[in-house]
Order: structure tokens, then sequence, then C-alpha cells
């Protein structure tokens, strides 16, 4: 496969903040359809990557190319128009409007928070809307109060407002954290089904989790890439072990 084939390549990627290299010449491709998951312990540079790859972060050198187009100069919000969505660890919804009035204002054409609570919306935005309740396990809980879901809804929604701006690529931090048992396992599910239409990178440290949802990992440490593979490759890796599995 040529680098061309890839929906994400990030080349030679590097970031210093003082003279300290947070991202070390780091090279890393994301096939279309595939779920990475960047392991490896505090410190390693994995939350930088994706503010790089968002643009939150403006690299000092290499580039990161999506879907072919060189991002590395584009503004945060116009990455968002190619088709990156970045979500970030604490949900960021409005808990006063209904599950379906958030999704509707995620709708990159949509109106303003204002607009959702006084004008009927789409038939376009409506369908969409829809859509992506249902992609997100929301669809029975249109009408409910976004403040009284529980904390692992409230994540699916966020998700939901995301896709509401059809991203190729979805970075998520930490997707379960403080989720119970059966919401980590709805998570799996829906991440499973969310990457069958396009890019998804997580960063995780449950391992039972990573098993469940990644098709290749990637560990990183200080800066680089220490390993990269299946779960059953790199967690057989002794440098994985040494750095990261071991402690
Ligand atoms: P991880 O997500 O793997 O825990 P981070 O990407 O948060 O690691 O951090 C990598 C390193 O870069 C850490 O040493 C951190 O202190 C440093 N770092 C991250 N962002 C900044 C910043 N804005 N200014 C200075 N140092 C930073």
């Amino acid at each position: 496969m040529s680098n061309t084939d890839f929906a994400l390549a990030v080349e030679d990627l590097t970031v210093s903040f003082d003279g300290f290299k947070a991202i070390d010449a780091l090279t890393l491709y994301i096939d279309k359809n595939e779920l990475r998951v960047i392991i490896g312990p505090n410190g390693a540079g994995k939350t930088t990557l994706l503010d790089l790859i968002c643009g939150k972060t403006k690299a000092s050198a290499g580039s990161i190319k999506f879907k072919n187009e060189e991002l590395t100069k584009l503004a945060e919000h116009t990455r968002v128009r190619r088709g990156i969505g970045r979500k970030f660890q604490t949900p960021s919804i409005y808990e006063n409007l209904t599950v379906f009035q958030n999704l509707e204002v995620s709708f990159p054409k949509g109106r303003s928070v204002l607009g959702a609570l006084f004008f009927k919306c789409s038939d376009e935005v409506k369908a969409r809307v829809q859509v992506v309740a249902e992609e997100v396990g929301l669809a029975e809980m249109l009408a409910m109060e976004a403040g009284l879901l529980s904390h692992g809804q409230k994540q699916w929604l966020e998700i939901g407002m995301l896709l509401m701006q059809e991203p190729e690529l979805l970075m998520l931090d930490e997707p379960i954290a403080g989720m119970s048992a059966r919401e980590r396992e709805l998570t799996a599910e829906l991440l499973k089904r969310i990457c069958a239409n396009r890019a998804v990178i997580v960063i995780e440290h449950d391992m039972d989790f990573v098993k469940q949802i990644a098709h290749k990992v990637t560990v990183m440490h200080q800066g680089k890439i220490l390993a990269e593979g299946s779960m059953e490759k790199v967690q057989n890796d002794p440098k994985v072990i040494d750095v990261y599995l071991g402690h």
C-alpha cells in the first residue's frame, strides 16, 4: 500500500515545548476504516499527538496529511471542515437542551442554540439527527433533557454531536473513563459501529477495552512510537512490557 492510500499520514512530526520534544519525528499511518488505539505511559505524548492532528497545537516540523491534503498549516476550525473530529474527556453538551436539540445545533449548517429552541428544523436535519441518534444508541431519548442523561449517555451524545458534522476521522481521549461495565460494553459496540464509516483513533489505558476494540495498537513512549501492531504482538513485546505493561 502506498502512503497515499491511507486516510491519515503523519510523517516526521515534531513539536518542542521550550526545547523539550514532546513529539519526536513521529510517523504514523491510519487506514480509512481503521480503529487505532494509542497506549503508553503518562507523558508519552499521546494527547499532544491528537492536539497536533486536530490543530489545537501547531507542529514544529513534519507533516500531517488527511486524504492526501496537507493539514499542517490549517487552522483548527478548517480541519473540522476537512473532516477531523475530536472529543475531549469532559463532555461539552448543552445540559438544558434536549438530546434532539443538542444534535440539531451540531449540524454544520445548523442554527444557533437559541434558534434550535424557537424554530422547527428542516427535514434534512431531522433525518440526520435520527441516523446519528441511532448510531450512538440514543434514538429513544431524543426528547429528554441532556442534563438528565447518565454519564455514559452524555459521552455518547457528545460523540453524536461530532458525528453530526460527518467527520471522516474521529479522535477520542479515554472514552470509557468513569463509565459502568454495561456502558463500557455499549461504548465498544458504538465504536465498532462508527468506524465502519470513518477512521477512529482512541487513547486508552484500560487494556481489556483495548483488546475488545483495537484493529491495531500504537504504543508511544517519550514522543516516539515504541511498538505497533496487533494487541497480541505489542503486549508480548519486551520493550512495551518494560516501559508500560509491566508496571
Ligand atoms: P500523554 O497524553 O501521553 O500523557 P502528553 O501529550 O499530555 O502525554 O504530554 C507529553 C509531554 O509533553 C509531557 O511531558 C508534558 O508535560 C509535555 N507537554 C504537553 N503539552 C505541553 C505544553 N503545552 N507546554 C509544555 N509542555 C507540554
